[in-house]
């Protein structure tokens, strides 16, 4: 076994997930939608299985069709041009993208910025890759209800060993939205520097507050910085697995020649209907958001009800929550994970300990993250059960 991947054992997504299939409580563990994405895109991919497009291995860099929706969507929502023959890549879903960044781009020891806590995939990613990681912890304030990025913090990890920052705006789990300042400050780090990013953007059409800003689109930053998307956030349809990179030429074939021994390719037919999904109205993606929120409001305002203290997400569907005002007894001494174990059986609903996105697990120990990707139905039920924790 190699040592490097033994401390990450099973995911904590599907080790919840199968908490709730025990248990049969309701899961906002997992971040998966409870909804499937929009009819005509499913039916588009029935017609690309029909018709035979995608049935064989499609081409390495992405079928054209999907290249070039990536390349106007770009376009149309950020005004960022990328030449879909040679700057755009399709993955098996955002974690294959992350994966063969990290790949593609460190050297044994290399050191890597990630801004803490962190969505699972990164610390295996690294690892898997020889890096280093060398987190920047994302501080609550309590007070303004939301996370903070101490931008001196991150200044200070920069060693001669950083090769990259990994960048996740809008932010698995805390829900925060980078602002125009912070992304500046990272974008003027990284060309002082001379440090790549890779830049996990799969919630861009997820923020409620604020706005989404590539940092591909700030001074300097285009040619060093590797942009991830998903369909699976995006459209909601985390099985197909369909993932996008933009970059810069020489950025993307090194992930390319990564990712062509990983999968090769991602999956034919779902690229053709990917690319009809992009091509989709404004008005699904403001359709989807503006549902979302009406949801992250309920689930966050029945959490606080039930007496947890609430970071109210500006981004993703996602709520990190501090256990520790539903009292010593219920919250564990403050011990997410054993809260988390422990929920189902005293109210039956799921969710995720927090800490497992650390390093420095005692940061992250008192919180919980819930999902709200789920019919609103879904979360009365589930807020009505947590107040049973009051
Ligand atoms: N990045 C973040 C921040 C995520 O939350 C997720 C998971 N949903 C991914 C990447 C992985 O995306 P995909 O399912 O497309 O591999
Ligand atoms: N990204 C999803 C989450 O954060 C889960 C993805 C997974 O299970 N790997 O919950």
């Amino acid at each position: 076994l190699n040592r490097s991947l033994a401390e990450f054992g099973t995911t904590i997504f599907a080790e919840m997930s199968a908490l709730a299939a025990r248990t049969g409580a309701i899961n906002l563990g997992q971040g998966f939608p409870d909804t499937d994405g929009p009819e005509e895109v499913r039916e588009a991919a029935v017609r690309a299985l029909r018709d035979g497009r995608g049935n064989q291995y499609p081409p390495g860099p992405g079928v054209p069709e999907l290249r070039a929706a990536v390349c106007a969507h770009q376009q149309h929502w950020y005004g960022l041009e990328y030449d879909p023959d040679r700057e755009v890549l399709i993955t098996t879903g955002a974690t294959e993208a992350i994966a063969a960044a990290l790949l593609a781009l460190l050297e044994q020891g290399d050191e890597v910025i990630a801004l803490e806590p962190y969505y699972d995939s990164y610390a295996a990613g690294i690892a898997m890759a020889g890096g280093t990681r060398v987190p920047v912890t994302l501080r609550p304030d309590a007070e303004a209800g939301r996370y903070r990025l101490d931008l001196d913090e991150l200044r200070d990890a920069v060693t001669d060993d950083t090769r990259l920052i990994l960048l996740n705006t809008p932010h698995n789990p805390t829900g925060t939205v980078l602002s125009r300042e912070e992304l500046a400050a990272i974008a003027q780090l990284a060309c002082e520097r001379d440090l790549y990013v890779i830049t996990d953007e799969v919630y861009e059409h997820l923020v409620f507050d604020g706005e989404h800003i590539p940092l591909a689109t700030f001074p300097g930053m285009r040619e060093r910085t590797i942009t991830i998307g998903s369909a699976g956030k995006t459209f909601s349809f985390t099985g197909w697995k369909v993932g996008w990179v933009t970059a810069a030429p020489e950025l993307v074939t090194a992930v390319r020649s990564a990712k062509q021994f990983l999968t090769y390719v991602a999956s034919g037919p779902f690229q053709y209907a990917v690319a009809e999904a992009l091509a989709l109205p404004d008005a699904y993606y403001t359709a989807f958001r503006d549902d979302l929120a009406l949801k992250r409001d309920v689930l966050a305002d029945g959490l606080a009800a039930a007496g947890f203290a609430v970071y109210r997400p500006a981004g993703t569907y996602f709520i990190t929550t501090d256990i520790r005002p539903l009292g010593p007894e219920i919250s564990a001494d403050g011990d997410g994970f054993a809260f988390c174990r422990s929920l189902p059986e005293r109210c039956g609903v799921v969710a995720v300990p927090n800490a497992v996105f650390y390093d420095h697990r005692e940061q992250g120990a008192p919180f919980v993250r819930f999902a709200f990707c789920k019919q609103m139905s879904v979360l009365e039920h589930a807020v009505e059960r947590l107040k049973s924790l009051a």
